[in-house]
């Protein structure tokens, strides 16, 4: 479930399309078609855009689907207080880092609401993100508060064809060598759709 709207301009931005644009639906409407999909349960993510700048609709509309038996994934910046979410959704949390073109932009008041089955990711383009990132997890321990702490690196916005790693903005094998020197405790990930479809192919 993809929201429009976004208060963030990141460098790297994939989904640049999602800030305008959109069908406007009650939260009744998207309930009966997330049933209509999915009968009886099943895994919902919410995403963007900001799905947080919709809090008034999105918190109502999370709490319905948990309390039908959905499994909801937010992804979010954490730009927006957290502190509303339902507490059995999980939160994928994008600390934006200095090459972002968005640094300083997450909450930290969210800490305080992090759980521990949700997950806090970072996108990284060079050194300086990544040492921003390790101190981060350090200094807030972040990897006893939650479920899974991810480091990858952004992607290019220009690449189609053929896609391999030199389409990473920072090479993954520098990214896993610097990980390893500083045992931090993260997974790499890398974005696998990117490889395997399109970059510009919406829906997968
Ligand atoms: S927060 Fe997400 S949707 Fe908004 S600009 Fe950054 S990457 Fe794009």
């Amino acid at each position: 479930m993809r929201l429009t709207g976004c208060n963030l301009r990141c460098s790297w931005c994939d989904s640049e399309y999602t800030f305008t644009g959109g069908q406007r639906r009650t939260v009744e409407e998207v309930v009966e078609e997330v049933e209509q999909l999915s009968p009886g349960g099943g895994l919902v993510e919410i995403t963007g855009g900001e799905p947080m700048l919709q809090e008034r609709e999105v918190v109502p509309l999370m709490q319905r689907l948990v309390d039908r038996g959905y499994t909801l994934l937010l992804e979010t910046s954490g730009e927006r207080p957290l502190q509303r979410v339902p507490a059995r959704v999980i939160k994928i949390v994008d600390v934006k880092c200095p090459n972002s073109g968005e640094p300083g932009t997450f909450d930290m008041e969210n800490l305080e609401v992090l759980n521990r089955p949700d997950e806090v990711k970072f996108v990284l383009s060079d050194r300086e993100d990544y040492e921003f990132a390790r101190d981060f997890v350090a200094r807030h321990n972040l990897n006893h508060r939650v479920n899974a702490v991810l480091f990858s690196p952004a992607f290019s916005k220009d690449a189609n064809g053929t896609r391999d790693t030199s389409h990473c903005l920072l090479d993954p094998r520098e990214l896993a060598d610097w990980m390893l020197a500083d045992a931090v405790p993260a997974r790499l990930g890398l974005q696998i759709h990117k490889f395997i479809w399109d970059p510009a192919l919406k829906g997968v």
